[in-house]
């Protein structure tokens, strides 16, 4: 983990947070190769789960929402982690993390604990009663800061998808079943974040609720646990490092009817990176109940109405990223020097092509730019003229580019440059004007 929090900020992947401030806990930004990377990827799940389906549309609802939504949701009520003191060394930890049992039932807790020591003192019989604590982070809207103007920052997005679902159906004219996909932000005040961007206070989502009817929910659940497993996999994921944990009965939220994490071994074990769940009526229902709205669905052919039950797969963008990063990472001995590697997927890749002049020298620099201009634009292409060219390629390597064009003296006369693959290193001599078709091609297969 050290390694991977240290070269990530070394390549400018992730810097911590207000980093010359001491940092936050539980904040990460993205540098310039990580925020392209996660925006690779979200496009990719966006190409994925909207383009590619035609009964998909996708919303983008604010992070602040009536508080209400919240109290429908169970969010209010229930949207907590249990969590101890150690009253030796002060330490706080999330109860159910410290005893090794996945329940807030406190008593359960308290129980466990009593055989549990601090496993930061290791002092014994030293924690306070397990108590709850709520996760959401609170705000107020409009200057008044009294209970009336209490609302919340969105502890997951899909609150608003639920509450857009009738207007979405409406415009959209979407028979059953229908999906509405968004990614953004959402917020969690995590009494223990950590392990890198793994357990974040501020995260991005993207998730899908995907509506159906209620007889064709167990079908539905088992079409998008296989569809998210396959779009892991094409983001280059080692099948190795994936696996689906089930949950069983006293694992699954009280509502749902069945529900599966997608787990990847991350250098701490096999943990959530994507969960999916079959959430029957659970939200439409209780979102109708709150708001008085009636959200049942008619269905012409049957002349049935009922209440949607919908299947939800949702994966954080960080959480992800991690696990491409780990995954893609390789050291490779060539020539008895040690060549880092990134071997991102080439469509997820930050930066796809490096234009890289053999000298500095004005000629090479003026048709290298042309070469640039010509390729730039519709993905990342870097530039860069500084010191010799293989340390150049080591760079590249390093952020996993996965082309390296290479103008050198014979390309003043034969208008064509080489192209240096990342994997094979191997070169090829490719005409400037066929440069761009022969990038796209490689690029986006
Ligand atoms: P965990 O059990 O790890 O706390 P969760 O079951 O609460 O996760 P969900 O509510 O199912 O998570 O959220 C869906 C997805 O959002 C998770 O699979 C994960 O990828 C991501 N996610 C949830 N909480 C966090 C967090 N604190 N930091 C980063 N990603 C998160």
């Amino acid at each position: 983990m050290e390694e991977l929090t240290s070269y990530a900020k070394r390549r400018g992947f992730v810097f911590q947070a207000s980093e010359i401030y001491g940092g936050l806990g539980g904040f990460w930004d993205l540098g310039p190769y990580g925020a392209e990377l996660a925006d690779n990827i979200k496009a990719s799940w966006w190409k994925e789960f909207v383009y590619k389906n035609a009964n998909v549309v996708g919303v983008n609802t604010t992070i602040i929402q009536n508080p209400k939504l919240w109290k429908a949701s169970g969010h209010i009520d229930t949207f907590v982690d249990p969590m101890v003191d150690c009253k030796e060394c002060k330490h706080r930890f999330r109860a159910d993390h410290v005893a090794g049992i996945d329940t807030n039932d406190l008593k359960k807790l308290d129980e466990k604990l009593k055989e549990t020591a601090c496993p930061n003192c290791g002092a014994r019989h030293s924690f306070t009663p397990a108590r709850t604590f709520q996760m959401m982070f609170k705000t107020y809207v409009g200057p008044i800061e009294d209970d009336a103007n209490v609302s919340y920052l969105r502890p997951e997005t899909a609150g608003g998808i639920f509450a857009q679902y009738e207007n979405v159906r409406e415009t959209t004219r979407k028979k059953l079943p229908f999906g509405i996909a968004q990614i953004g932000k959402a917020f969690r005040n995590e009494i223990t974040p950590g392990d890198f961007i793994f357990r974040l206070r501020e995260l991005t989502q993207m998730e899908l609720e995907f509506f159906t009817k209620p007889k064709e929910a167990a079908k539905q659940y088992e079409f998008w646990k296989d569809y998210c497993m396959q779009w892991l996999l094409s983001l280059g994921l080692n099948k190795e490092n994936l696996r689906f944990h089930d949950h069983a009965d006293d694992e699954r939220a009280h509502y749902a009817e069945a529900s599966v994490d997608v787990q990847y071994n991350y250098p701490f074990g096999f943990k959530e990176l994507y969960g999916i769940a079959n959430r029957t009526d659970y939200d439409l229902s209780a979102h109708a109940k709150q708001s008085g709205k009636d959200l049942t669905y008619f269905d012409e052919e049957t002349g049935e109405r009922f209440m949607p039950y919908v299947i939800e797969p949702s994966v954080g963008v960080e959480r992800l990223l991690m696990a491409v990063m780990l995954d893609a990472y390789d050291e490779e001995e060539v020539n008895g020097e040690k060549r880092v590697v990134m071997r991102f997927a080439p469509h997820i890749a930050p930066v796809k092509v490096a234009v890289l002049p053999l000298s500095k020298k004005p000629e090479l620099s003026k048709l290298s730019q042309k070469v640039f201009s010509e390729i730039a634009g519709e993905y990342n292409v870097e530039y860069d003229e500084t010191q010799s060219i293989g340390k150049r390629y080591r760079r590249q390597d390093e952020i996993g580019t996965p082309y390296c064009v290479t103008v050198d003296f014979d390309s003043l006369n034969d208008d064509s440059v080489t192209v240096r693959e990342r994997d094979s290193m191997k070169q090829e001599r490719i005409k400037i004007s066929e440069l761009k078709s022969y990038l796209s091609a490689k690029l986006f297969v």
